[in-house]
């Protein structure tokens, strides 16, 4: 099942940048050491978003499963085009 939304609990985050060592098209910290993605227009986010309002110009599943598995808080939350969250498991 494809991965369609994704968001960063930064209340979670602690900055640990694994998810940016993984993939760092996708993911780079911001001024508080929060992980924040790159959204069409140049805005950077950590709400929940649409794959595809990433200025990324192909997305990659398993590193974003990778880099939200990487995450020693779970800070990185995954959904199919269902609503369903992927991951974390629940
Ligand atoms: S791996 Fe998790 S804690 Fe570390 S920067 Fe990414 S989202 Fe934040």
């Amino acid at each position: 099942m494809p991965i369609t939304k994704l968001k960063i609990d930064r209340d979670l985050c602690i900055g640990a940048a694994s998810c940016v060592a993984i993939y760092p098209d996708v993911f780079t910290l911001d001024a508080e050491n929060k992980a924040v993605m790159p959204k069409k227009g140049g805005v950077k986010t950590s709400d929940e978003l649409n794959v595809t309002e990433l200025d990324v110009s192909a997305i990659d599943d398993s590193n974003l499963l990778l880099a939200a598995q990487s995450c020693p808080t779970k800070a990185i939350f995954l959904y199919d085009d269902t609503g369903k969250q992927v991951y974390p498991e629940q």
